[in-house]
């Protein structure tokens, strides 16, 4: 039997994950990114941008169900929610699930990385796209939400890594922007990589995202394939109650909102915010 192609992640020298290639679904050279989609015996189709793992269909469920439900169903009645990158459609996805939202906008740098995996990876956007609620902008993160006069009530940053085009999305004119055009009592969630490898982006997000949030904290969710522990998502909000809801306020909000989850829950919600005490340490020193 041909000995089967290796796909190696290169997000992390000297410590990292790799994944048999067992069929290669489409590689393309982006404007902005080097893009592959293969098909893996595990995890199904996976899809990498310059090297590292942004997604997979195997474990996508538990990053997009964590990063929407948990600051939609906090803020309790958000109408208008902006989706900073998310090209694969899967944020987009879990946010067309709540009815009550009105108005959605992505911004994505990349047109390809959403027509190739509207093709290659269907199950995530899943007919999202269509939504009439949905609204696509093609732009850089940072320059979108420094020059639109819109206001939303949650804005989800589903990035890549700060290299690249991701860098933009952890810097401070990013989440100062952020948070001009943030309504009255809205939440600013980003994905801010596994903390045990990525700790210093934890420490310095949270530097500059407290200086224009006085509520800023991390939740956090182990994904597989975000590999070397926990991933810690970014939250920052001017209102301390939003993340100090009990789970009988969620779990009325979750059955109100009429979810079906694989991995989100109001229980693993509340849990979600506490930290390993070498985060907080981190954080304080
Ligand atoms: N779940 C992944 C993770 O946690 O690493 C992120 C997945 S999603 C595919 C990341 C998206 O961010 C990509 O589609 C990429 O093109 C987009 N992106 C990167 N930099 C951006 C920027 N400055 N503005 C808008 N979108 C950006």
């Amino acid at each position: 039997m041909s000995q089967k192609e290796m796909w190696y992640e290169t997000l992390h020298a000297g410590f990292g994950q790799y994944f048999t290639v067992d069929k290669e679904v489409y590689r393309e050279k982006t404007a902005h990114q080097d893009l592959i989609i293969f098909e893996n015996q595990v995890l199904g189709r996976v899809m990498a941008l310059d090297g590292v793992v942004q997604t997979t269909e195997r474990d996508e469920f538990i990053y997009h169900e964590m990063m929407t439900h948990v600051p939609l169903l906090a803020h309790g009645q958000a109408k208008r929610v902006l989706i900073i990158g998310g090209g694969d459609g899967a944020m987009l996805r879990e946010v067309c699930r709540h009815r009550n939202v009105e108005h959605i906008t992505m911004v994505e740098i990349d047109a390809g990385v959403v027509t190739f995996c509207r093709q290659y990876l269907p199950n995530h956007s899943a007919g999202a796209y269509e939504d009439p609620r949905f609204h696509l902008v093609i732009e850089d993160g940072v320059n979108f939400v420094n020059q639109t006069s819109e206001k939303f009530d949650v804005i989800i940053s589903d990035c890549t890594d700060p290299i690249g085009p991701g860098e933009s999305l952890f810097t401070s004119d990013f989440y100062q922007g952020c948070q001009r055009c943030l309504n009255e009592g809205g939440i600013f969630v980003a994905q801010n990589g596994v903390c045990f490898l990525q700790q210093d982006e934890a420490v310095n997000s949270h530097k500059k995202l407290s200086h224009y949030f006085s509520d800023v904290s991390f939740y956090q969710a182990a994904i597989p394939t975000y590999y070397g522990g926990i991933m810690t998502f970014a939250w920052a909000t001017n209102s301390p109650v939003l993340r100090q809801h009990d789970v009988a306020t969620l779990q009325q909000r979750f059955h109100a909102a009429g979810l079906q989850c694989h991995y989100y829950n109001p229980a693993i919600h509340v849990a979600s915010f506490a930290l390993p005490q070498y985060l907080l340490n981190a954080l304080s020193a």
